[in-house]
């Protein structure tokens, strides 16, 4: 190795401790040992990875592993990613969803090329498909019993609060009408095996509701997703008056907390253990026979310790029947509900799950829910 190429290493690794360059430019990771050396940004393996789709727009190498030119230094020097960010980010509208490591490959390449190759956050006239307050377009919408998808015309409106779907392309009433102020959309690309497929969640009648939708073309996908968030902040910026952007943006969508398959019994105990997919949603666990049905078979609300809801390892010893090996009893003020998970793994996970939730007292709005739940059947 010459002289020169061991003093650009040297330049290299000094850059990399300097203020923003330690952390991935697009999602955040802690580890930067990738640049892209036209856009002057260090980034992380997996999204050098994502820049090698742009060509066009970023070159980039491994800082340590390539050989890098006098002049490619220099323009790292005279960049980064702070200096990338108050240029590429100048107006991302705070409802604007931003990836991080764990996010699936669809929102973090979008994210990548909202910035550098649109210039979405420069020319605001680029926001427009998710910053209108109104958008309307055909989605291939998984049907709710045969599981088929078929293309269906979907208007998200501000104005009227709701995300509505069309059976018929003339059909003049809705087949559903989803409510903003209940709505959640979560990309689930594992669960529908289509890397651009999106859940819907909302609530009827106080009852879950699942929709799972996707569009063809990466980003049409990510600014319906962005127009729904627009939607429901703008919802709570009305809902919340003088509420600070930063706490409402957290509540924009939700992440579920886990969820995966469980084995229950039912109210008696003695029905015997079958298995249930189960999706933890803030205080909501709910259980499905297919991930994607459109409805839950049950819910089970989860309060707070103070309220009187606990966690257990174990299944009580009057237990009966045939059940995976690890047991979960979450005890309510009405009644215990066992659960059984095929690994230990599972289990602990699980555990951690409703932990996370009973630790946290219950916000005044929770009670309602909770009371709704204690005069189900
Ligand atoms: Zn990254």
């Amino acid at each position: 190795m010459s002289s020169e190429q061991d003093k650009n290493k040297c330049l290299l690794k000094e850059l990399l401790g300097r203020s923003g360059n330690g952390s991935c430019a697009d999602c955040g990771a802690a580890d930067t040992e990738w640049a892209s050396y036209t856009l002057g940004v260090f980034v992380c393996q997996s999204c050098a990875g994502l820049h090698g789709n742009i060509p066009n727009i970023s070159s980039v190498k491994s800082v340590l592993q390539d050989s890098w030119s006098n002049t490619e230094v220099e323009f790292m020097a005279s960049t980064g990613n702070d200096a990338a960010k108050a240029k590429y980010e100048q107006k991302v509208p705070a409802f604007y969803y931003r990836p991080t490591h764990s996010d699936c490959q669809l929102l973090r390449e979008q994210w990548i090329r909202a910035r550098y190759d649109r210039n979405e956050f420069v020319c605001v006239e680029r926001q427009e498909p998710y910053s209108a307050g109104y958008r309307e377009g055909f989605l291939w919408k998984r049907g709710r019993d045969n599981g088929q998808f078929l293309s269906r015309k979907f208007i998200l409106s501000e104005r009227e609060g709701a995300l509505k779907y069309f059976n018929k392309h003339d059909a003049r009433e809705p087949k559903a009408v989803m409510k903003i102020h209940t709505l959640n959309a979560n990309f689930q690309p594992a669960k529908m095996a289509n890397p651009h497929g999106l859940q819907i969640t909302y609530l009827k009648d106080n009852s879950t509701r699942n929709i799972f939708i996707y569009h063809e073309d990466p980003k049409e996908m990510v600014d319906w997703f962005n127009a729904i968030r627009a939607a429901r902040f703008h919802y709570l910026q009305v809902a919340f008056p003088g509420a600070h952007d930063v706490d409402l943006v957290p509540k924009l969508t939700r992440k579920y907390i886990k969820e995966g398959y469980m084995e229950k019994t039912g109210p008696k105990h003695t029905e015997g253990f079958k298995k249930r997919w189960f999706t933890m949603d803030d205080r909501r666990l709910m259980y499905f026979k297919d991930p994607l049905d459109a409805y839950a078979r049950g819910e089970v609300f989860i309060g707070s310790r103070e309220n009187s809801y606990t966690v257990l390892p174990g299944l009580p010893p009057s237990t009966q029947g045939y059940h995976w090996q690890f047991g979960i009893t979450i005890v309510t003020p009405d009644r215990k509900f066992l659960f059984a998970c095929a690994t230990e793994e599972d289990q602990r996970e699980w555990m951690a799950a409703f932990q996370t939730v009973i630790n946290r007292p219950m916000l005044p709005q929770e009670y309602a829910v909770e009371a709704h739940f204690k005069h189900k059947p």
